[in-house]
């Protein structure tokens, strides 16, 4: 598409996606890392998405999913939580065909023309939802695969041959019970089961900009995610509203920053961590991605 009508279709994206604010407490308790899971442990992803055009573009950010895809061991199933995807209450999708959700508006017909056709795992689902004891999580039967899912998958698994299915944020959930829940799917870890967070820990679309570049006290907040992450200091993670004003102007609301939580919540204590795709851009945007294995 020509950079005229990519600038012209920022507004009506950013209408189009959906925002929240979450009421949040502090809970100061130190957490571990969570006990050892027994057996190989598929990897664990936190996905920077971004832009939805990722997916169609090749671009320095899709390229390198693309990699990572190609790089892991096959999974059984993908369980993805989506800054997309937020419902009063914590539901798993249990469909066994999930549609393609095109959940933005104002961008070309050919990003509206993506039909990523993985199929569910209702059994998988299943589990999933019983396993969460933590909150009250329910089965649905109605959502699909919305972009922070399948605008990362199209590109890590391009032929959508892994079974997909996705657990929703709840608006009503403290930092710290989302995270409370993540460490109940750990053990979907051992049954092969990849479980990807898909959202941006730098996330202001009312500040973004058409450049490629960030503001100081964007890269400030995700250096400092980075730093907090390498120390396992998960509660100062939950607790970002602690982080001063870098963290305000990171996370104006934070369902893009929730799905962190639960990558960190499935990490174990023998895995290695790694980062991909470090940079701020778009003026405060966070590519940044977290890898456990
Ligand atoms: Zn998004």
């Amino acid at each position: 598409m020509d950079r005229r009508n990519f600038i012209k279709s920022v507004p009506l994206a950013a209408m189009a996606i959906k925002l929240s604010d979450f009421g949040e407490q502090y809970n100061e308790k130190i957490l571990p890392l969570g006990d050892d899971v027994s057996g190989e442990l598929m990897p664990a992803l936190f996905v920077g998405h971004g832009n939805p055009m990722n997916a169609i573009e090749e671009n320095e950010f899709s390229k390198e999913w693309e990699v990572i895809g190609k790089s892991l061991p096959t999974p059984k199933a993908i369980l993805c939580v989506s800054a997309h995807w937020q419902t009063h209450g914590t539901k798993v999708c249990a469909v066994e065909q999930p549609e393609t959700i095109h959940d933005f508006g104002g961008f070309p017909q050919e990003l509206f023309d993506v039909q990523y056709a993985a199929k569910g795992s209702p059994d998988f689902a299943k589990q999933t939802q019983q396993a969460i004891t933590k909150t009250n999580a329910t089965l649905d039967y109605e959502w699909g695969l919305d972009h922070g899912c399948w605008s990362v998958l199209r590109k890590m698994y391009p032929a959508a041959q892994i079974p997909t299915f996705q657990l929703s944020l709840d608006y009503d959930a403290k930092p710290q019970e989302h995270y409370d829940v993540a460490q109940q799917l750990k053990e979907f870890r051992s049954k092969g089961i990849l479980i990807i967070g898909s959202g941006n820990i730098v996330h202001n679309l009312g500040r973004m900009q058409w450049k490629d570049e960030a503001y100081d006290w964007a890269i400030e907040f995700d250096e400092k995610i980075k730093s907090l992450i390498e120390k396992g200091d998960h509660q100062s993670v939950i607790n970002y509203k602690n982080l001063g004003r870098a963290a305000e102007l990171s996370i104006p609301t934070n369902e893009h920053y929730l799905p962190l939580l639960y990558t960190l919540g499935v990490q174990d204590k023998k895995d290695s961590l790694s980062f991909f795709n470090e940079k701020a851009t778009m003026g405060s945007i966070s590519m940044r991605g977290v890898k456990f294995s």
